[in-house]
């Protein structure tokens, strides 16, 4: 199989091609066609698997072609339990998304300066990487508004959940429209995450690698 399989839009494409990657990992075979499709994901998956482009190039490809409205907010939006996490996620949504050019990112984690994040958020920001405090924060003090988010990304939702963050994650989701995609990442999908996965999601299509 290969990435014009998938379904993706030529420039994402190219930008694959010119990150050297000539084969999807298996999580990208199957992550990437069910998320153009539409469908909420609860996927079983590692570092290392590839995942972050599994769900980076999907939601780029859904905001590809309409620019963002005036004074809209983010439309896509992951959540990441660590800073270090969060900074990847950025890079490489900026890295696949390098043929939009109106494409602006913010990333808001914690342990940051709180002034270089206001103003990002200043401007129009399409796509937001947030550990759930500091996007909290910044939620609570009205600074960023989620009804426009219309994909949602929870990045190592099982590590999330280990670090505290499931009140923090209830209430960023209650902040975001029930119209919206969810696509939910994580090393084991049962338990505590199986629960939090039900919550926010749709007949999700489940995969595991
Ligand atoms: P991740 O699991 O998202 O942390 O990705 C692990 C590593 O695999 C990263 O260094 C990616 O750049 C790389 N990678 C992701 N997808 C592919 C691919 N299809 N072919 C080769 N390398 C990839």
């Amino acid at each position: 199989m290969t990435f014009q399989t998938l379904g993706l839009a030529a420039e994402l494409l190219k930008a694959v091609e010119q990150t050297g990657y000539t084969t999807p990992t298996p999580v990208q075979m199957q992550a990437i066609p069910a998320a153009i499709a539409g469908h909420d994901l609860l996927v079983s998956s590692h570092t290392g698997s590839g995942k972050t482009a599994a769900f980076t190039l999907p939601a780029l490809h859904k905001i590809i072609d309409r620019r963002p409205a005036p004074g809209s907010g983010p439309r896509v939006l992951v959540l990441t339990p660590t800073r270090e996490l969060a900074l990847q996620v950025e890079k490489a949504v900026q890295t696949y998304g390098k043929a939009l050019r109106w494409l602006n990112t913010a990333c808001l984690v914690g342990g940051a300066p709180m002034f270089a994040q206001l103003k990002q958020l200043q401007r129009q920001c399409d796509v937001v990487v947030a550990t759930p405090g500091r996007l909290l924060d910044h939620l609570n003090r009205r600074k960023v508004k989620l009804s426009d988010v219309e994909v949602l990304i929870l990045d190592e939702a099982d590590r999330m959940l280990d670090m505290g963050f499931a009140e923090d994650i209830d209430a960023i989701v209650a902040a975001t429209s029930s119209k919206r995609q969810t696509l939910l990442f994580s090393a084991t999908l049962d338990g505590v995450v199986g629960s939090m996965a039900e919550r926010m999601t749709r007949n999700p299509q489940r995969i595991e690698i």
